[in-house]
């Protein structure tokens, strides 16, 4: 299992609450980050965030306002005591932050996909004493995550994050990067003593969905948010769809309900343990039905190679799922999760049909 070397840094920044970064997409003017300061150490975060060098998708869009931000940050350090973050895509902007006292630089999700630039950036951090965060990278792929985390670890960081900002898909969906916390709960499963922050602005792409999203990071047991946050988020000069203002910051880090680790009455602990052991025994039976209906597959599949039909067979396909959407109907279960999950098993039928006619083509040579 990959180790890394961290430090407890969050605990001594956030205690035993979740830690709150907060702050404008972007500085924009002097007067617009200090006043947002203000308001957001009201609120009760930690960390200012701010991006200064903006990495757009298309060129044109405002790309942030360069190194002079990083006066303004300080000024905002002095003004309110807050620690102060910003993003760094580069050694030049590393060695900037660090000549300018910042306190936290993190990587962005567009720079944490290559290896190259973050070796880079790791070389840059080499016999510094700052806290990095990292990004999740944009695609879907926790090796690389890990591999980001892995590289800045070995240039001697120690006191080190992983930020969970949603990852990109061109399925049509309710958020702007798609959550797929599978991925950040296997992070934490082969880093547990890495610090996990959540980032629901550029999850959601929209401020109505902040809470919800932050609550359900919290639940999972995130070690933080970090959450876009602006003096007057309409007219924000990037991501205005997704920032707060600093009083509604307030409202959802005092409605966040954090969980408790363990339950302690006795009774209700019976209970679980009784449910859990149902579960064990229902998930036996679910591989037993996986495996009987991987038994017929292969029958089917032999069928299909003596008279030497397509495997894949639309209509039956078709007739499955709409079968399947049909017995899940009356019971509650979520349509689409229904759909994926036949859409994972004929996948793996398919896999298993090609199998069956590979071997028996073998047998006939
Ligand atoms: C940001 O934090 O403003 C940012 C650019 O985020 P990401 O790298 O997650 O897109
Ligand atoms: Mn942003």
């Amino acid at each position: 299992m990959p180790v890394l070397k961290t430090n407890d840094w969050l605990k001594d920044i956030a205690g035993n609450k979740a830690l709150i970064i907060a702050g404008p997409c972007s500085a924009e003017t002097e007067d617009q980050l200090i006043e947002t300061a203000m308001g957001v150490k009201q609120a009760g975060a930690h960390i200012l965030r701010a991006g200064i060098w903006k990495p757009r998708t298309r060129p044109g869009n405002f790309e942030g306002v360069g190194a002079i931000g990083l006066d303004w940050l300080k000024k905002a350090k002095e003004k309110t005591g807050l620690l102060t973050s910003v993003e760094v895509a580069n050694p030049i902007h590393v060695q900037l932050a660090i000549e300018n006292d910042v306190d936290i630089l993190w990587i962005g999700a567009r720079t944490s996909v290559n290896p190259f630039a973050i070796q880079e950036i790791a070389d840059a951090l080499k016999g510094v004493d700052k806290i990095v965060l990292v990004k999740n990278p944009v695609n879907p792929d926790l090796a690389l995550w890990m591999g980001a985390l892995e590289r800045i670890n070995k240039a001697g960081i120690d006191k080190l994050g992983a930020i969970h900002r949603g990852f990109s898909s061109f399925k049509k969906m309710k958020y702007r990067n798609e959550p797929l916390w599978q991925i950040p709960i296997d992070l934490k499963t082969q880093f547990p003593e890495l610090p996990l922050i959540n980032d629901p602005s550029h999850i959601t792409g929209n401020r109505e969905m902040i809470f919800d999203v932050s609550q359900t990071a919290i639940q999972l047991k995130f070690d933080g948010l970090m959450i876009e946050t602006h003096r007057d988020p309409e007219n924000a000069w990037s991501d205005a769809a997704q920032q707060i203002t600093p009083d509604t910051l307030k409202n959802i880090v005092n409605r966040l309900e954090i969980p408790k680790d363990k339950a302690f009455d006795p009774a209700l602990l019976k209970s679980l343990a009784d449910l859990r052991e149902e579960i064990d025994e229902l998930d036996k039976e679910l591989v037993e039905i996986i495996y009987q209906r991987e038994e017929k597959t292969r029958e089917i599949a032999g069928l299909k190679w003596k008279e030497n039909i397509s495997i894949y067979q639309k209509e039956r396909w078709l007739d499955i799922l709409n079968k399947a959407r049909k017995n899940s109907l009356n019971k509650g279960i979520d349509r689409k999760f229904i759909e994926q999950l036949y859409r994972i098993l004929h996948q793996e039928s398919l896999k298993i049909q090609h199998q069956v006619f590979n071997e028996e083509n073998k047998k006939k040579r």
